[in-house]
């Protein structure tokens, strides 16, 4: 753990710097307060800081402020170190913000306890911060196979046809459904299913723009959306996600499978209004089409299968 000391005092500064550092901290010391906010806003700025409250420049307090107005996260866990020992000093000192303070001259013992208990603060917080991360990941994700999920996918679909017909550009939809699938889970098993599932998603996940945007739609069909692209380049992208399925046979614990997929292509083109559902049951219809087509195959959505919604 990095801590930072700012202190101005050289006797303080020293007890400071050899008591934490012989606890096993790494130290970055300043001696006043503008340098301690210069580090404090670098990237790699240490999340613990002692900061003593009378400096030049700028005093711990105002250090203390200016890093709350941040509101940044991870939180930057600050002891105020102060000579006063008036109650209305250190009341103002923890209300701009500090989350401890120290009276000088401080009891080596009593330091080491707070930074402790400090550090168990921010062990906290980090591990909030991570819950809350997976929490989001798992709400907006598909478990089996990392892509986005339904409702996630949807939402985003919403947006960029918003902004598409705001600027009057284009963006397509590709729905795929592997073909005969029920078939692999009943020749198979279910495991062997998801392996494919998995594979399915990786090899498609792999081939598309970095802004375009994967779902797992529902049990084997996956939603891909392509923002800025037209009818004939989706078409184009979504041959090339068909051959990577069927080019090579899945590998799975259960043995060697071929799979093919089916797809359904329906693009809007020059700012023609037409909303989420609407789309996407065009992209639906295709895909139907490509499967009484005979599968392993792509069809693009006419216009005209696009209900227009006002
Ligand atoms: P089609 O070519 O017409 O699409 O035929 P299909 O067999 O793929 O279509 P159908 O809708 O009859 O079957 C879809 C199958 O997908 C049935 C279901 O058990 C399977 N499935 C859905 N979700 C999962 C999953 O998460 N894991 C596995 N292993 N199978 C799944
Ligand atoms: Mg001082
Ligand atoms: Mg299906
Ligand atoms: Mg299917």
């Amino acid at each position: 753990m990095r801590i930072l000391i700012a202190e101005d005092d050289p006797v303080s500064r020293r007890i400071l710097d050899s008591f934490l550092k012989k606890w096993g901290y790494q130290v970055e010391v300043c001696e006043d307060g503008k340098a301690a906010w210069n580090i404090l806003q670098q990237e790699d700025a240490p999340h613990f800081a002692i900061l003593d409250w009378m400096m030049p420049g700028m005093d711990g307090v105002e250090i203390c402020r200016k890093v709350r107005e941040r509101r940044q996260q991870p939180h930057t866990y600050i002891i105020l170190l102060t000579a006063k020992g008036r109650k209305e000093d250190i009341v103002e000192g923890l209300e701009t913000g500090a989350d401890d303070y120290l009276t000088k001259p401080f009891d080596a013992q009593e330091l080491k306890a707070r930074v402790r208990a400090g550090l168990r603060i921010l062990e906290l917080q980090d591990e909030l911060l991570r819950a809350r991360e997976a929490l989001r990941e798992q709400a907006t994700h598909d478990d089996l196979t990392g892509l986005w999920n339904r409702r996630e996918l949807l939402a985003m679909i919403q947006r960029e046809l918003a902004r598409t017909h705001r600027e009057k550009s284009a963006m397509a939809l590709i729905m795929t459904d592997l073909d005969h699938f029920k078939q692999v889970n009943d020749t198979y098993g279910h495991r062997a299913g998801d392996a494919v599932l998995r594979e399915a998603a990786r090899r498609m996940a792999s081939l598309v723009r970095v802004y375009d945007m994967v779902g797992r739609y529902g049990g084997e069909e996956f939603l891909i959306a392509l923002p800025g692209c037209r009818a004939a380049d989706a078409r184009s992208q979504a041959e090339r996600l068909r051959a990577a399925v069927a080019a090579e046979p899945f590998n799975t614990p259960a043995g060697v499978i071929a799979v093919t997929l089916s797809l359904g292509v329906a693009a809007v083109d020059g700012g023609t209004e037409v909303g989420a559902e609407a789309l996407i049951h065009a992209a639906d219809a295709a895909l139907y089409r490509a499967k009484r087509g005979g599968r392993n195959r792509l069809e693009v959505a006419d216009p005209s299968e696009m209900v227009v919604s006002h």
